[in-house]
């Protein structure tokens, strides 16, 4: 069906007939998860060498934990006054926690597919609507698969879907049916986007992975969508009625759906042998410069996100590193904390000696070279068709950030988040030295960018329902 949004294999499921249940598993995790509450770890204690010493482990599971348009700063672990994530805070506190996170876009797509290839939108090119990763690329699925893990991907964003070259690697790649609907709230987003079914969805799905693979040893991917559209239900804490309040609401929701599917692993003893990963694929705008949503700008609101690992252990005080890092990062160094072999042709680099100096481990190795300037791209203009977008480009380094449109440079923008880090005070007229070091960075990476794989990427015929559907997932596109 050529109008189908993508080419998932939506309704199909794992190994065996499910429907009949999927009504009374839903009622199940709404009666847990909204009363769940991560009070204590399931787990032993563990240390920062222990943490180096998952390399050595055969046993371990990886699950990544995708909240889409999640910001860092509205989580009660990175600071936030609101009570928003009591669970995701507790497992962290004894886990490592990445201060400065910096996504490599606002747009899911090229966010996404900059995430998985470790890669830079420059040098990947995955930057418009009908960009696809090629197949010559090696995804992080890939190197499981080759090691003998199982790997299932669950998702509900058609941006991260089979046909842009999401798949890669996964034995299953599904985007489950959405469930029966129950009491819930879901208020209009800034986008005014509608996605059935909510992130309840995604965890029976788990659930069913668990029931059937959690005797292997495996990798999961689910990529949470409820933050995104909004959603909560009747058990979330009540904030307000503002985008920013029901945003937090949802928050919570997902805080909750996400412990509940962490107590599944306590329950089936896979707790202990899984290694947890918390990420986002960029944040969200309240206003800060004129805008709600995300997929406008890179301001700090929309690119600043969360990166917590959990071991399955439980480290006491945590481990804390405050070294700016990127979404790019984030795969070189899984791979490396659980040993197994590094992609090829990425730009990201493992932050693994990063963490283990911030934990203060015994032989932890050197860190130079790896405090590196955060990137950003958002092609103005990626959802249209017939043009070649803009591209905009965000470089920090340190304390500064620049902003380029590559097309305008006439417009930079800079601003020194030590003074100014709600970035309101473009100050790139009174610092023309730092203006011009950034801008000459940028104008470096620009003329040496190239693809990784040495292709093209390969641009996926996309019909006018299909992208208007797509669009409507949160974007208006001026
Ligand atoms: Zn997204």
């Amino acid at each position: 069906m050529a109008d189908e949004p993508d080419e998932t294999e939506e309704g199909s499921w794992w190994d065996k007939p499910w429907p009949y249940f999927v009504g009374a598993a839903l009622l199940l995790v709404v009666a847990v998860a909204s009363q769940f509450e991560i009070r204590r770890p399931a787990v032993s204690f563990g240390t920062v060498e222990d943490l180096a010493a998952l390399s050595e482990r055969d046993d371990l599971n990886v699950v990544f934990l995708l909240i889409d348009t999640l910001r860092a700063d509205h989580l009660g672990i990175y600071g936030y006054e609101r009570d928003t994530s009591p669970n995701i805070d507790a497992l962290a506190q004894g886990g490592v926690v990445f201060k400065e996170m910096v996504s490599q876009s606002s747009w899911t797509k090229t966010s996404m597919a900059s995430l998985w290839t470790a890669t830079r939108p420059l040098n990947n090119g995955i930057v418009h609507y009908d960009h696809v990763i090629p197949d010559v690329a090696t995804l992080p699925a890939e190197v499981f698969k080759e090691a003998g893990y199982r790997t299932a991907g669950i998702y509900r964003n058609g941006w991260v879907a089979p046909n842009f070259g999401f798949k890669q690697g996964f034995d299953t790649y599904i985007k489950p049916l959405a469930g029966r609907e129950r009491a819930r709230i879901a208020r209009k987003n800034p986008s005014g986007s509608f996605l059935a079914g909510t992130d309840e969805d995604l965890i029976v799905s788990a659930k069913e992975f668990l029931d059937n693979y959690g005797h292997q040893k495996f990798f999961l991917y689910i990529h949470f969508m409820d933050v995104h559209q909004y959603v909560y239900d009747n058990g979330a804490a009540r904030f307000g009625t503002s985008y920013l309040d029901v945003y937090d609401q949802s928050i919570h929701w997902s805080d909750r759906l996400l412990a509940h599917f962490v107590e599944e692993l306590s329950e089936r003893g896979l707790r202990r042998k899984t290694l947890l990963v918390i990420a986002a694929d960029h944040g969200e705008a309240f206003q800060e410069h004129g805008w709600e949503g995300h997929a406008k700008n890179l301001y700090r609101e929309v690119t600043n996100v969360p990166f917590i690992i959990i071991p399955p252990f439980y480290i006491e005080g945590g481990i804390e590193v405050d070294t700016l890092a990127s979404n790019m990062d984030l795969w070189p160094t899984i791979l490396d904390l659980v040993g197994l072999p590094p992609m090829p042709h990425v730009d990201g680099v493992s932050l693994v000696p990063i963490v283990l100096a911030a934990g203060a481990a015994a032989d932890a190795p050197s860190t130079e070279g790896l405090e590196r300037p955060a990137f950003g791209q958002l092609n103005i203009g990626w959802g249209r068709r017939g043009i070649e977008p803009n591209p905009l480009i965000a470089l920090q380094d340190g304390d500064l950030q620049l902003f380029y449109p590559l097309a305008k440079p006439e417009r930079i923008e800079l601003y020194d988040h030590s003074t100014d880090p709600g970035q309101m005070e473009n100050v790139q007229a009174e610092r023309p030295e730092d203006t011009a070091r950034l801008r000459a960075m940028v104008d470096g990476y620009v003329a040496s960018a190239s693809s990784p794989w040495g292709v093209e990427p390969e641009r996926k015929e996309v019909s006018e329902l299909m992208l208007g559907q797509l669009k409507a997932l949160g974007y208006v596109v001026k």
